[in-house]
């Protein structure tokens, strides 16, 4: 069975490679669901939703509201660091499919306990860049 949250934030950004559009700083709502995949333990739970809200927030708050760059893109690091703006500092471009793998890894090494407390079997990430376009990456766990 699946347990999902679904989480927002508001963030800017650019691929600076890219042909088109994406190449100029512009600004998504981004949205992402997670889901935990497990058996319901003796009380009918596979994962509590509060634990859920928990640990995923503070991740959302670290990306809210800022601008997320990629370590490649030193021109625009620069000004930021200049300006003393707030960013997000990736090691690679902020394309959905990265953030979506970003996330992944970022729960898987540092919720290794909890996961495993709640004996999850997979967990799956999926990242909305827009309303009709995502990126979903699964992650069996055991
Ligand atoms: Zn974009």
């Amino acid at each position: 069975m699946i347990v999902a949250k679904t989480f927002k934030w508001e963030a800017a950004h650019r691929i600076p490679w890219h042909n088109g559009k994406c190449k100029h700083l512009h600004g998504h709502s981004y949205k992402m669901i997670v889901e935990f995949e497990g058996e319901p333990d003796e009380n009918g739970f596979v994962i509590d939703f509060n634990i859920i809200k928990e640990i995923i927030t503070p991740y959302i708050k670290a990306i809210d509201h800022t601008t997320i760059i990629s370590s490649k893109d030193t021109e625009l690091k620069e000004v930021f660091d200049t300006k003393k703006w707030k960013y997000y500092l990736l090691p690679f471009d902020s394309t959905a499919e990265n953030l979506c793998k970003h996330f992944a890894d970022l729960i898987i090494a540092e919720q290794q306990t909890l996961l495993k407390e709640n004996k999850i079997t997979a967990l799956s990430i999926k990242v909305f860049e827009t309303e009709t376009s995502y990126t979903y990456l699964s992650v069996q766990l055991s």
